[in-house]
């Protein structure tokens, strides 16, 4: 009755396994979740894969996998205020230390000291996790759990879509994978008045469209810099919003951007880029800004407003649900690319 389930990394090699495990105990400042739905996020896939940045960074084998969910509090460490038994909640995975520089500034979300559930410390793709309590989200229990369980990707999104102005802008968005995709679901919302995608994925292509995106365009098969001049009377977009992490996607952005206009990045290239300071950005007057993360946790409300006002509608984003027992065909198919989010229940 005290084992559970658990998707769990044993060993420094490709793969995971899954195992009946202890149900673990809150400390003093954690609660325990029974979990109701998690996604699949890029960084559990590159931890199954067992890629060169999961060897540097995985430390702690065997670990739980995971970090995007929604759970219902079951069980309160000693000195938890606030968050009660019965609660829905998502979690917020950078964990901060709350004394550094950053976090007393405002910026805790890159806390000098912060550690990453799921990559740190024992994830979620179990059916009960553990969840620091100064990270968990309570939401109103009318938003659906699966958007629920998505609400950290749609902040990466919201956070870089809201980085600068949005309404009445053109806006190109690089990459369309799940964070691309609600990315242009927020744009819409936010006023954008001229969304242009690109991705080489014919299925996402697809699906940037049926969300909303007025111009998807394929840069290896399209010519993606007349097909933006023409869309954009010449001018160029004002925003781009790189969500590919794609160096080739991510230098020809500087072609089509507009001179005096914002390029948000939040897509990490797995290698250091060659850029032309002088003509791409100096000249051109650009705003370059790194994005990371969500806002601790101003983010965190916007998305939630979103979604309880029924108006932001993730559906179209959740394109697949597996069983957790099913995570082999679940990530094989994330790695193939023929998918938006996909979802596991414990
Ligand atoms: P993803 O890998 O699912 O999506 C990237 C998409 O870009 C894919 O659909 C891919 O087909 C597409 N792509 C590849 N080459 C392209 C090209 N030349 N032109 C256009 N599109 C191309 O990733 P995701 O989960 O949606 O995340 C988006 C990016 O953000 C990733 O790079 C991820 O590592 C990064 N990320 C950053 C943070 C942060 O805090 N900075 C957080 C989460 C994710
Ligand atoms: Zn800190």
């Amino acid at each position: 009755m005290n084992k559970m389930k658990a998707i769990v990394k044993t060993k420094s090699a490709p793969g995971a396994e899954i195992m009946d495990v202890d149900i673990p105990t809150p400390g003093s400042e954690e609660v325990l979740v029974k979990v109701l739905a998690t996604s699949i996020c890029g960084t559990d896939l590159h931890i199954y894969q067992w890629n060169d940045w999961a060897k540097r960074r995985i430390k702690n084998l065997p670990q739980i996998m995971g970090h995007e969910l929604c759970g219902e509090v079951v069980e309160l460490g000693a000195n938890v205020k606030n968050i009660k038994n019965g609660d829905i909640i998502s979690a917020e995975t950078h964990i901060a230390c709350g004394y550094c520089y950053q976090c007393r500034t405002g910026l805790a979300h890159i806390c000098q000291n912060g550690k990453i559930f799921g990559v740190d410390i024992n994830g979620v793709f179990a059916e009960y996790a553990l969840v620091p309590a100064a990270n968990a989200w309570v939401l109103e229990k009318r938003i659906p759990k699966d958007f629920a369980s998505v609400l950290e990707p749609l902040g990466n999104a919201l956070h870089t879509v809201l980085a600068g102005e949005i309404a009445g802008n053109t806006v190109l968005i690089t990459g369309c994978g799940p964070i691309g995709l609600m990315s242009i679901a927020v744009c819409r919302l936010c006023g954008a008045t001229n969304i242009i995608a690109t991705e080489i994925n014919e299925f996402r292509i697809q699906l940037a469209k049926k969300i909303g995106a007025d111009l998807v365009i394929n840069p290896e098969s399209e010519d993606l810099i007349n097909m933006i001049a023409e869309k954009t009377n010449n001018q160029g977009v004002d925003v781009v919003l790189e969500m590919s992490g794609n160096p080739t996607a991510m230098l020809d952005a500087f072609k089509v951007i507009r001179s005096g206009g914002r390029y948000s990045i939040l897509g990490i290239p797995d290698k250091p880029l060659k850029i032309d300071l002088g003509n791409d950005i100096i000249f051109k007057y650009l705003t370059v800004q790194g994005i990371n993360g969500r806002l601790m946790y101003s983010t965190w409300y916007k998305t939630s407003r979103f979604l309880s006002s029924g108006r932001l509608d993730l559906a179209p984003i959740i394109t697949h649900r597996f069983r957790l027992e099913e995570f082999v065909k679940a990530m094989d198919l994330m790695s193939s690319g023929n998918c938006g989010k996909i979802l596991l229940y414990p």
